[in-house]
């Protein structure tokens, strides 16, 4: 029924092999990372890397079609979900408020908005006005006012999107709203590009987009190592083994501004129309499915340790991996 990658939400089944991984976070095209650093068996792995979706895309395995494949896929699905492009399904959106969508981006924003009903409204990609207006889609960050947050919220609440099962119409219930798929369009890509993969006959690769990773298979017949880095220190924190797993971290040190001692974070709360304050200074999630630990990752964000771990466990191979705190909500 449903073409292109869609992928259905749960676990995948996948054979491995595989080789070994670290990962660590770092800064590019103003955004941080999780830059992926191979040691170990290299096991003749073929490496490429490329600048999508705005940020850095790493793959590596031993079959050397396996990047080219990403890439393609990667562009594919961009075309669709940026909102930086204007002539993307979602730039359409946003413009007019309506539109008859591709089955794919239908079925993202259908996902988004079940992941908006599970997590209690913490996870909205209406978010957009919040988003443009502190200033995260241009990077030109400002402190804006309490009347303009309270303006933007009127268009914040995914109960505003409608979706059409039928014929694929999205529209919008109320004037000016925009959805901001950046918390979920990195990991759909990612089961995309495995799935893409898998068909091709690929049973092993690594594929790190953004910080966003997708552990495929195995290699010499041991899972993928990933090590997380620590977000305000040096070092390591805690190494992962993976296979046919996603992590994403969601953190407060990736895009953020500082104002008069204070840290103004990405992730916001779509209750408040401000940057969350749970506390949460980072949080990894992996997953069986890059969607899933995304959209997670983003919503425990906002929700804080405990609610977030109620949430992580209604998703079925689901598991918070790390997580970070400081109850200085806006510590530097
Ligand atoms: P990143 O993709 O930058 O590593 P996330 O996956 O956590 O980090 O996504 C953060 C992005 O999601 C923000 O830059 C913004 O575009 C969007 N966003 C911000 N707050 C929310 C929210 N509460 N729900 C859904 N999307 C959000
Ligand atoms: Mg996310």
């Amino acid at each position: 029924m449903i073409p292109g990658c869609i992928l259905r939400n749960t676990i995948y089944e996948r054979r491995y092999t595989i080789s070994s991984f670290v990962v660590r976070r770092s800064s590019f095209v103003g955004c941080f990372l999780f830059a992926v650093l191979l040691y170990g068996c290299q096991c003749q792995l073929h490496k490429d890397n490329r600048v999508l979706m705005g940020t850095f895309v790493e793959v590596a395995s031993a079959d050397k079609r396996a990047p080219e494949i990403v890439f393609a896929e990667i562009r594919r699905i961009e075309a669709l979900l940026s909102k930086y492009k204007p002539e993307s399904e979602i730039s359409r959106l946003n413009k007019t408020g309506k539109i008859q969508a591709s089955p794919e981006t239908f079925y993202v924003i259908k996902k988004a908005k079940e992941f908006w009903q599970a997590s209690g409204g913490a996870f909205d990609i209406t978010v957009g006005p919040l988003v443009d207006l502190w200033g995260f889609t241009e990077k030109k960050y400002r402190l804006p006012d309490k009347e303009s947050i309270a303006a933007a919220l009127k268009l914040v609440g995914s109960d505003k999107i409608i979706l059409n099962e039928e014929n694929y119409m999205i529209e919008f219930k109320t004037q000016g709203m925009k959805v901001d798929l950046g918390a979920i369009a990195k990991g759909y890509v990612l089961d995309c590009a495995s799935a893409k993969l898998k068909e091709s006959g690929i049973k092993s690769c690594l594929i790190n987009l953004g910080g966003q990773v997708y552990a495929l298979g195995q290699k010499s017949a041991r899972p993928w190592k990933m090590a997380i880095r620590d977000s305000r220190g040096k070092g390591f924190k805690k190494y992962l083994e993976l296979e046919d797993k996603s992590i994403a971290t969601s953190g407060d040190y990736e895009q953020y501004f500082i104002r008069a001692g204070s840290r103004y974070a990405h992730i916001l709360d779509p209750k408040t129309g401000y940057p969350a304050e749970s506390g949460i200074v980072s949080v990894t999630v992996s997953a069986p499915s890059g969607l899933i630990a995304d959209a997670l990752s983003t919503a425990i964000f906002v929700l804080g340790k405990e609610k977030g771990s109620v949430l992580a466990k209604e998703f079925p191979g689901t598991k918070i991996e790390d997580i970070s705190e400081n109850n200085d909500a806006r510590q530097q």
